[in-house]
């Protein structure tokens, strides 16, 4: 078996709390390619975020790494020291936010956060590492980019905040690019051209991608493949068009069917009821049975295992067990 650019294997992340230790993300497994997108969907807070800072590194103080392994080009990233991990932060994985500001210095000038990159991993010189800055700036269509060196970050447009964010994290060539809701706080039109852009320049660098986002609209846009979690677990994995096509979990068709359609005037927007529970909730089960229209006495009380509904497409529900003779239970995690 060739191996994966990033594996994640039973990933369980903690946070240390006034209320005891609360899992947010809870034996999470998946992998990405080289010149794969791989969108993780969810609503808020059903820990894509945090699954996604926890291959970064960058968990908050009271967030810890439980269990599972990060194995990114075949090193576990969950047993390398801060300033290795550091290392490989910036250089190899890059990481895009949602609000550019979380990013960007406001006290220095685009060039300047820029260089620094560059001249810290790659080791170029002042000279060199302003030059490239002013290529990147370029490759991501900033016009009048050596002006735009010498500016700071609040004389830009948002738009143009989000295109030197991902300047910065393509400067060192990375070989994964993790994105968190790139695009949330952006107009539809910056919205189209960002992620025309990111399509671009994962063609272009043959980048692996982990697109987190709660829009089916980007998932349909973006992905290869698409990861949906709920409540810190991985409900349903599979190719964007399975997924899309064969939905196979409730909460999966919640969110399809809460996409408005232009093209359908009859398409009726079906919001899922309920909220997601707090990380303090305990629910037996199915986590997602106080929500599900479908559950039963079984979903109440035993967590679901995992059916291969085919090759590449899997779901955790139990209606998978006597849905369809094709579903194959798979390893419960
Ligand atoms: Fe609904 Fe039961 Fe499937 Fe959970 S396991 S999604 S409660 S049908």
């Amino acid at each position: 078996m060739t191996q994966k650019l990033l594996s994640v294997a039973n990933l369980v992340t903690t946070f240390n709390t006034a209320e005891g230790k609360l899992s947010a993300v809870q034996g999470v497994s998946f992998s990405v390619d080289k010149g794969e997108t791989l969108c993780i969907v969810g609503e808020s807070g059903c820990g894509k975020s945090i699954t996604s800072l926890s291959i970064m590194g960058l968990l908050p103080n009271n967030g810890e790494i439980t269990s599972g392994a990060i194995y990114f080009e075949g090193t576990d990233l969950t047993k390398l020291s801060k300033e290795e991990l550091r290392h490989i932060r910036g250089n190899k994985i890059s990481m895009i936010f949602q609000e550019p500001m979380t990013a960007l210095n406001p006290v220095f000038t685009i060039g300047y956060q820029i260089r620094e990159p560059l001249m810290i991993h790659q080791k170029l010189s002042k000279r060199e590492a302003h030059k490239r800055g002013i290529e990147l700036l370029k490759q991501v269509g900033i016009p009048y980019p050596e002006k735009r060196m010498n500016q700071y970050p609040h004389e830009l447009s948002g738009g143009m905040r989000q295109r030197v964010m991902i300047a910065m994290a393509l400067a060192c060539r990375p070989s994964l690019l993790i994105a968190d809701e790139p695009t949330t706080a952006l107009d539809v039109t910056i919205q189209a051209q960002i992620l025309d852009l990111i399509n671009e320049l994962k063609e272009k660098l043959n980048m692996g991608i982990i697109m987190i986002t709660h829009d089916m609209g980007v998932v349909a846009e973006m992905a290869d493949r698409v990861m949906v979690m709920y409540a810190g677990e991985k409900v349903e994995e599979g190719d964007v068009i399975s997924v899309f096509t064969n939905p196979r979990h409730p909460y999966t068709k919640g969110l399809l069917q809460s996409v408005p359609n232009v093209d359908d005037k009859e398409h009726q927007l079906k919001p899922i009821p309920g909220t997601l529970p707090n990380l303090n909730e305990r629910i037996d089960g199915c986590r997602f049975h106080p929500r599900c229209p479908f559950a039963t006495e079984k979903c109440r009380t035993e967590s679901p295992a995992e059916f291969q509904v085919k090759e590449g497409h899997s779901v955790r529900c139990w209606l998978e067990e006597v849905d369809t003779d094709e579903s194959v239970a798979v390893a419960t995690s």
